[in-house]
């Protein structure tokens, strides 16, 4: 816990809200979240509330203006209604929400209403991330998912009819039993549902985590990289095909609707994050907050700021970061950009490297970025991996 701010940073135009509470676990996720309990969600507000104003209090001759909201989790809908109206309200009130902000609220298909949205919309919620996952129950039901596929067109339309006209839906291959027609066919119902952007991300198995005990103990026979490589292409092949061009590794939007919000974590820049186990990145600074919820409640109670960690992110390490997170984008890492950020060129910082990738047909460079070619892509983990500091 600390009790006095690093003061030091420029302030983030970007706030993430951790809701770390779920209606029920699912069998693949390893992130921090509670069962939710009308108790815990009180006391989590009033901490919450005590958080912000403890930031915001701290700048207190500074406006601090926002241009990108995410409350995420966590299950931010399993929250009540009221509950999400207070968060929405105690941001306002600490905080100066730019009125051209992107402001996300994530939300599970089933836990959403069409009071809760209209509720959300007209208090200035204008992006909507749906957890989706997969159009097949059976699927739905191997991830422990508490919906159905058809509950996720009914949340669509509903959010469609609340004025939502950004909705995401984030989706997932490579889950045992899904096969590649599954996986085809959701691509279809999805791009057929007409949303502004889409995240597919491969299932990645959590120790900890019972699917990983299932597939360890030979329930599940994952399918090889080769079958994840395969429907990772399908899905840009398909989305693409919908005009939802890839701008990220996972990520697919309509021109113009890419996630400000988490473009601000891959160009690596700051971010205040709040609520249990909530990260921030403020200047060369990293912070992270307690995760037990009973923890970060004694330390807000006690006037502390309730971070349990906070280091300085050394200039390698930056470096590596900002290169490594960069290449994650279509477009690529800024090399202007990455120049004017730490007064070396990154032929400079990596004499020789990306000049070698290059002609390994790993890297291309446009327009004065470095990105990966399709060639690339498909081994995206070990070219980032050559930046690491030594
Ligand atoms: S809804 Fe999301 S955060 Fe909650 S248990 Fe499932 S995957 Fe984890």
């Amino acid at each position: 816990m600390i009790d006095k701010l690093p003061l030091t940073f420029d302030l983030p135009a970007s706030l993430y809200i951790h809701v770390p509470f779920c209606a029920r676990k699912c069998l693949y996720c390893d992130f921090v979240s509670y069962p939710h309990s009308p108790g815990d969600e009180r006391d989590y507000l009033a901490g919450l509330e005590r958080e912000m104003a403890l930031w915001a209090g701290s700048v207190n001759n500074q406006r601090w203006t926002l241009s990108t909201v995410f409350i995420g989790g966590g299950t931010p809908t399993c929250l009540s209604p009221g509950g999400l109206g207070e968060i929405i309200s105690s941001i306002d009130n600490h905080f100066e929400v730019s009125p051209k902000a992107e402001f996300t609220i994530e939300a599970n298909p089933g836990t959403v209403n069409p009071g809760m949205l209209a509720d959300l919309r007209r208090a200035g919620v204008n992006r909507l991330s749906l957890g989706a996952q997969s159009c097949h129950d059976q699927t739905l039901r191997a991830l422990g998912r508490i919906h159905t596929h058809a509950r996720t067109v009914e949340s669509f339309q509903l959010a469609r009819e609340a004025g939502f006209d950004n909705i995401s839906v984030d989706l997932m291959f490579g889950v045992p039993g899904q096969s590649p027609e599954d996986w085809l066919r959701c691509l279809e119902i999805i791009i057929g549902l007409g949303p502004e952007h889409v995240s597919a991300y491969g299932l990645q198995l959590e120790p900890g985590t019972p699917l990983y005990a299932q597939v360890e103990g030979g329930l599940w026979q994952p399918g090889g990289e080769d079958m994840q490589l395969a429907m990772y292409y399908a899905a840009v092949d398909a989305l693409e095909g919908a005009g939802l061009r890839r701008y990220e590794i996972s990520n697919y939007a309509l021109p113009g609707l890419e996630c400000r919000h988490n473009l601000v974590y891959w160009r690596n820049d700051s971010y205040l994050g709040l609520g249990p186990a909530a990260h921030s990145r403020l200047g060369n600074r990293r912070l992270a907050n307690l995760n037990r919820l009973d923890e970060y409640l004694a330390a807000l109670d006690s006037g502390s700021l309730p971070v349990l960690s906070q280091e300085e992110i050394k200039p390698a390490d930056d470096i590596f970061e900002t290169v490594f997170l960069g290449l994650r984008l279509a477009a690529g890492l800024n090399l202007e950009r990455f120049q004017r950020r730490f007064g070396i060129s990154l032929a400079g910082a990596y004499p020789g490297l990306a000049e070698s990738l290059v002609t390994r047909g790993m890297l291309a460079i446009e327009n004065n970025h470095l990105r990966l070619t399709r060639c690339g892509l498909a081994v995206a983990n070990a070219v980032m991996a050559e930046f690491a500091p030594i």
